[in-house]
């Protein structure tokens, strides 16, 4: 979740009282940086994964699994290693929103080598490890994007009531004592959201009606301590949430890539925008919710919705009065503008974005479009300050930047470089679902990451209305959006750049855009596999510039495995992970066809997730296989050889220029 300060959280009050103070120094601080690192260039490719673990307990005399909340000392020892050795060390290991949950990343960034692919699954395996050795034999590591019986009672080892009247969320379900204790940040994010807010969160998720569910689906919330704010937030025929920790308590799996500079970062972070439905839509994981299933496959609404601090004065349900604007989304949502003024014509959304702050970035000699952004970023208040982070020194902090910037939880993220780092201009790829498996984790983050070197190598154009892109992540999420969805992607990738009035028009959409007949509706298999000679499809894209690179066996072998998993999952001959849950629970003896997900079910259910994670059962409608060939080091052989290329690139002959000539021969 970013970075995170040590200190004092302050209250709602004085936080929301130091809010324009938080904004002003922020955009300063941003400016700052700005100007220090606006013309960085690195010439190397890094980038890195983040995945999410959740530990879970298996109590199997009583056929039970609960989280265990027992990140904190776990976190603890995992760290050390790190703390040993700051510069080495295979691991990095963060704390996450629930006591229940770490998040693991490599211990130092891949490099552009085409054998780091091989390398990721390897130093999964090696954290899932980590990890393990750490708990008692009837713990497990589990990447799982949704705890299903999250919010039930005794869903966590210890199990603790919920405290409807006081603490931090107020929750009906989610006690308190869940949220991760080692690090007031989160307990403060909730509590201050909830102010903010002015009531609790509520989260509404369409129930899936199966044939005993009941009809119309509500429940009765008053013997868990209602007060009445839970029965009029919660809507028929939805599972009612109440609590952030239902949507941070989520794990997922995100991708940072560090560009070469600030302009690649801007196209790179345009050109995934429109893949973020599609890879959400893939990865789906999470069916059921608070024990029950849900008609969504997704969490990321769940999410969306856990941390909307929004008024109902800035949601449009009351005229404003006393706040300053209208928002359309959640701080946890969609971007709403690309970044390139080749996008331009493609941002149709009204941006909501601090006019005052805008100025001051555009006098600063910022253009008009990361203007923009950043102003937009800024509509938002501070949702925790600590006291000792309140006066800084603008040329040298990016506290209150970073404050703002990472409590803005979008499907991509645009990093400026750090202060006093070797860091370059990065961007984040955050929609995906975290899979079961190293091996199938593995193959998501290869795909995205090995998606952007085709990118850049063929120049290829994804570029369709951001509006549309958002309608798209509505329909990624629903069930089966896989097999029954339908997208809107550009029919024609393969046009480099934008209309051309578009570069020409400093940043103001022009009202000749004339692109409705740039983009049509598809499936997810037409848009990963193709659609006979209309569309090329990504991964035959990918495999040509496979072809014209220079890969060693195991790493095209592996990295062969990996691409051959998605494309079976987009063309639907494997199943999504969320599909699959949805079929053992449909089959489950104890399963009545009334939607709930009972202990019996869940155990049932955790305990093959254990074995598909670990490799012992075999899920063939799943993952064809759970391990590839997979490395701990790169061979020295292949590193010489990948020194060759580099000697190849100063002669100007770069694996690049290659690839894309024999994409123009072969297109
Ligand atoms: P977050 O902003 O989500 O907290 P982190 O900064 O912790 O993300 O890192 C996310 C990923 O970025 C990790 O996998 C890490 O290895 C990787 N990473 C670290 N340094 C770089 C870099 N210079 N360029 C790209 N990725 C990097
Ligand atoms: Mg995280
Ligand atoms: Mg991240």
């Amino acid at each position: 979740m970013g970075l995170l300060s040590e200190g004092s959280p302050l209250t709602w009050e004085k936080t929301k009282s130091l809010a324009d103070h938080v904004r002003k120094h922020g955009i300063k601080q941003f400016i700052h940086q700005y100007r220090q690192l606006k013309n960085l260039t690195k010439d190397v490719l890094y980038w890195g994964d983040e995945v999410e673990y959740m530990l879970v307990k298996f109590n199997r005399s009583q056929h039970k699994a609960q989280l265990s909340l027992k990140a904190e000392p776990v976190l603890e020892k995992l760290q050390e290693k790190e703390k040993l050795s700051p510069d080495d060390h295979p691991s990095t290991w963060r704390p996450e929103y629930a006591a229940y949950m770490v998040e693991g990343t490599p211990g130092k960034p891949y490099g552009g080598l085409m054998a780091h692919f091989n390398l990721v699954e390897s130093n999964m395996k090696l954290r899932r490890e980590e990890i393990q050795h750490l708990l008692e034999e009837d713990e497990v590591p589990l990447s799982l994007t949704c705890f299903p019986r999250i919010g039930c009672p005794e869903f966590t080892s210890p199990s603790y009531k919920p405290t409807p009247q006081e603490g931090a969320s107020h929750s009906l379900f989610f006690p308190d004592n869940v949220i991760y204790p080692g690090h007031p940040r989160f307990r403060t994010l909730t509590r201050n959201i909830r102010q903010r807010r002015g009531e609790k969160v509520a989260i509404n998720i369409p129930v899936f009606k199966d044939k005993h569910t009941k009809s119309p689906f509500v429940e009765d919330y008053q013997p868990l301590g209602d007060d009445g704010e839970g029965q009029r937030a919660a809507k028929p025929d939805h599972i009612y949430l109440d609590a952030m920790g239902f949507g941070m308590g989520c794990s997922c799996l995100q991708v940072t890539f560090q560009a070469c500079n600030i302009t690649e970062a801007r196209h790179l972070y345009d050109q995934l925008t429109p893949l973020c439905p599609i890879l959400l839509s893939l990865s789906a994981a999470s069916p059921i919710y608070r024990g029950l299933l849900a008609d969504i496959d997704c969490r990321w609404t769940v999410i969306s919705q856990s941390v909307d601090d929004r008024v109902k004065e800035e949601r449009g349900e009351e005229l404003l009065k006393n706040y300053r604007y209208r928002i359309n989304k959640s701080r946890y949502d969609s971007i709403d503008s690309y970044l390139s003024y080749d996008s331009v014509c493609y941002n149709d959304i009204d941006l909501v974005y601090d006019k005052e702050l805008f100025s001051e970035l555009q006098d600063a000699g910022i253009d008009k479009l990361l203007s923009q952004h950043i102003a937009h970023l800024f509509i938002r208040d501070p949702i925790s300050l600590f006291s000792e982070k309140i006066d800084q020194d603008d040329t040298t902090d990016t506290d209150h930047f970073e404050n703002i910037q990472s409590t803005n939880w979008q499907t991509m993220r645009f990093k400026p470089p750090p202060p006093n780092s070797n860091i370059g201009w990065r961007v984040e790829f955050r929609p995906m679902e975290v899979q079961l498996s190293d091996f199938e984790n593995a193959a998501y983050v290869v795909f995205i990451v090995l998606l952007t070197r085709v990118i850049l190598t063929f120049k290829l154009n994804f570029l369709i209305p951001i509006s549309k892109v958002d309608e798209n992540l509505i329909a990624a999420q629903k069930r089966d959006s896989v097999r029954e969805g339908k997208f809107y992607f550009r029919k024609d990738v393969l046009t480099g750049s934008s209309p051309p009035e578009a570069s020409e028009c400093c940043g103001e959409r022009p009202k000749c855009c004339n692109i409705e007949d740039e983009y049509d509706l598809f499936s997810v298999d037409e848009i990963i596999n193709g659609k006979g000679s209309d569309f090329p499809g990504l991964i035959p894209l990918m495999n040509m510039y496979l072809d014209v690179i220079d890969v060693d066996v195991d790493t095209r072998c592996t990295v062969a495995q990996y691409i051959n998993l998605i494309s079976k999952r987009a063309s639907g001959e494997l199943l999504t992970t969320a599909r699959w849950m949805r079929n053992f629970v449909a089959k489950h003896p104890s399963y009545h066809g009334d939607s709930v997900v009972n202990e019996e079910v869940n155990f049932d259910l955790l305990e093959l997730c254990r074995k598909v994670s670990a490799g012992e059962a075999s899920c063939p409608e799943l993952s064809p296989c759970y391990s590839s060939r997979t490395t701990e080091d790169i061979p020295p052989a292949v590193i010489k050889a990948e020194a060759k290329l580099q000697t190849k690139k100063q002669a100007n002959m770069t694996h690049d220029n290659r690839a894309s000539n024999s994409l123009k021969a072969t297109s």
